[in-house]
C-alpha cells in the first residue's frame, strides 16, 4: 500500500487556518454530511457559490483566495476556499469529528491519526 501524500498544509494557510477556525461553526454542516462526500461537496459548494476567487500575494506566496461578494475578505469565504483546495488535494479523510464531543476538526498529522478536538486531545508526554 502506498503511503498517503501529506498535503501542503503550510502552503494552504492562511485560508486553511481560517477553515479550521470555522469547522465547528460556519462550516460544520459540511463535516456533518460526511461520510457522504457528495452531500458534503454540495454543502461546501453552496458556501462557495457566494464567493469569487482572487489571486492574492500572501506570506506563502501567490495563492487563490476566495472573497465574498464585493471583494470583502470575509472569513467564511476565505475558509470555504481553503477547505475546497484541501479536499481537491487530499480528499475528505482529514475532516474528522472528535471521539469525545463530536466537534469537527482538521487532522493535520502526517499519519491522519488524530482522533480528538483540541479541547479533548490527550497530552503527549515524553517517556520518563
Ligand atoms: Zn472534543
Amino acid at each position: 500500500m502506498r503511503p498517503a501524500a501529506v498535503p501542503p498544509f503550510r502552503t494552504l494557510d492562511p485560508a486553511l487556518a481560517a477553515a479550521e477556525r470555522l469547522l465547528a461553526t460556519g462550516l460544520s454542516t459540511v463535516v456533518y454530511a460526511l461520510p457522504d462526500e457528495l452531500l458534503a461537496a454540495a454543502r461546501l459548494n453552496t458556501v462557495l457559490a457566494g464567493t469569487s476567487p482572487r489571486l492574492t500575494l500572501t506570506r506563502q506566496g501567490w495563492q487563490v483566495i476566495h472573497v465574498a461578494a464585493g471583494g470583502r475578505a470575509d472569513e467564511l469565504a476565505v475558509a470555504a476556499g481553503g477547505l475546497a483546495t484541501l479536499v481537491a488535494v487530499a480528499g475528505w479523510s482529514r475532516l474528522k469529528r472528535c471521539e469525545t464531543c463530536a466537534e469537527p476538526f482538521l487532522d493535520r498529522t502526517n499519519g491522519r491519526t488524530r482522533r480528538w478536538c483540541t479541547r479533548h486531545r490527550p497530552n503527549h508526554r515524553p517517556p520518563a
